[in-house]
């Protein structure tokens, strides 16, 4: 079946910032999909073009495309890079085309009448990752709250999908009341976690509090983790927090002593992302103190297979985190995958901090078989993702990874 169509459109994300979407007409059929925004933005991510270059794009990728087979993701992905030109997306943006990308798979899998997990992972998508859920939040999320930008939860004792998000939700609820008690005032940053002028100690205290609550309650082991987003705290020589400044060795020093006290389970960026050999070292040192922790990059890979091929060269991390934006297309962001897994590194999938009610992650994170996706607890544009994956498991059963 070809395509017939390509329309593009100006929406709203969950910042109210202006992005793209795009709708990949083939017969009877269509796709739409619309592109998320980060925050805390890589400098190899693909570019963001001006929404507003719309038309001009439109004109552009339509030509293109029009007359392909809407089966054929490859074509169409290397044709979005071949009307490009440049290698990252700097003349159409990576918005536009990752947009695209999954616009056109969205319309494959309508045609062929199977879900889009299925048709992106065939017969290998078959569990269901854990929720990764962002309860109190600062960084660029939320700036003059806590300077690690992300304290997380991953509720691993959970059995299926639904309690797993359950347990995630009432962990958020009971932190609000920790530190309505404490009198602290909190509102909510970019993707719903709790902001607060708080340090971060004390939202790992407060998280830990409520941990021990949620645990006492439903007998469901849950465990931390960390986004310290460490681009954003880097000015090119120290770690600077609102209260302390960190070379290097004293930030990895300061990172292992929180992953061993605090029993944390996963943690990312926790340095700037040209530090390899840094990120190497943190991943032996945690191997060797006996920890399992997934040591996650973010900025660092920028969902390019290169660059994990790098790190993996000298162990730099031992998981990766898929944006399929900063990379601008599904093939692409497969082949991140495919690079991560065999060499036996986890994948992990990602919103970004500005999203929008499509829920296509949640279907990537079942087709490429992740421990963990990363979506966060409240919001409509992070609900859209969650809910998606409790349909997913009505129709697949409760089948979740092992962690
Ligand atoms: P971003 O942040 O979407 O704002 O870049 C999310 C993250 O760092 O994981
Ligand atoms: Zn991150």
């Amino acid at each position: 079946m070809i395509i017939d169509d390509v329309k593009y459109r100006i929406v709203f994300d969950s910042r109210g910032n202006e992005t793209v979407e795009c709708e990949v007409y083939a017969g009877e059929v269509f796709g739409r999909a619309v592109a998320p925004s980060g925050a805390s933005r890589g400098k190899i991510e693909a570019s963001v073009v001006d929404p507003y270059k719309v038309k001009e794009v439109e004109e552009k990728v339509s030509k293109a495309l029009i007359g392909m087979s809407v089966l054929d993701q490859e074509g169409i992905d290397r044709t979005l890079k071949e009307i490009d030109g440049t290698d990252n997306f700097s003349k159409i943006g990576g918005n536009f085309a990752i947009a695209c990308s999954i616009a056109a798979a969205r319309a494959a899998s309508e045609l062929l009448n199977i879900p889009l997990y299925t048709y992106l992972g065939g017969t290998f998508a078959k569990e269901i990752p854990y929720p990764l859920g962002n309860v109190v939040g600062g960084g660029k999320h939320a700036e003059g709250s806590t300077s690690i930008q992300e304290f997380l939860v991953i509720p691993v004792g959970a059995r299926s999908f639904f309690e797993a998000q359950k347990i995630n939700s009432e962990v958020h609820k009971t932190v609000k009341k920790i530190l309505k008690e404490e009198g602290i005032f909190a509102a909510k940053g970019d993707e719903g976690a709790w902001a607060a002028q708080i340090s971060d100690e004390k939202a790992i205290e407060i998280l830990r509090k409520a941990i021990e609550i949620l645990e006492k309650d439903k007998g469901v082991e849950i465990k931390i983790g960390l986004d310290f987003a460490a681009n954003e705290l880097w000015d090119g020589e120290k770690y600077v927090y609102k209260d302390r400044k960190l070379n290097r060795e004293e930030q990895i020093n300061f990172l292992l002593d929180l992953v061993e006290n605090y029993n944390v389970l996963y943690i990312e960026d926790p340095l700037h992302e040209d530090d390899f050999e840094g990120f190497a070292e943190v991943t032996r040192e945690i191997k060797r103190m006996g920890a399992k922790c997934f040591v996650c990059g973010d900025d660092l890979f920028a969902t390019r297979s290169e660059r994990i091929k790098k790190g993996a060269e000298i162990g730099a991390a031992n998981t990766v985190l898929i944006k399929p934006n900063q990379v601008g297309t599904l093939t692409d962001t497969f082949k991140a995958v495919k690079v991560a897994k065999e060499r036996n590194y986890e994948v992990v999938v990602s919103h970004r901090s500005g999203e929008s009610e499509d829920n296509a992650i949640a279907h990537l994170s079942i087709a490429f078989n992740a421990k963990l996706i990363k979506t966060g607890i409240v919001g409509g544009e992070r609900v859209a993702k969650l809910n998606e994956l409790i349909r997913i498991e009505e129709v697949m059963g409760c089948r979740m990874v092992r962690l």
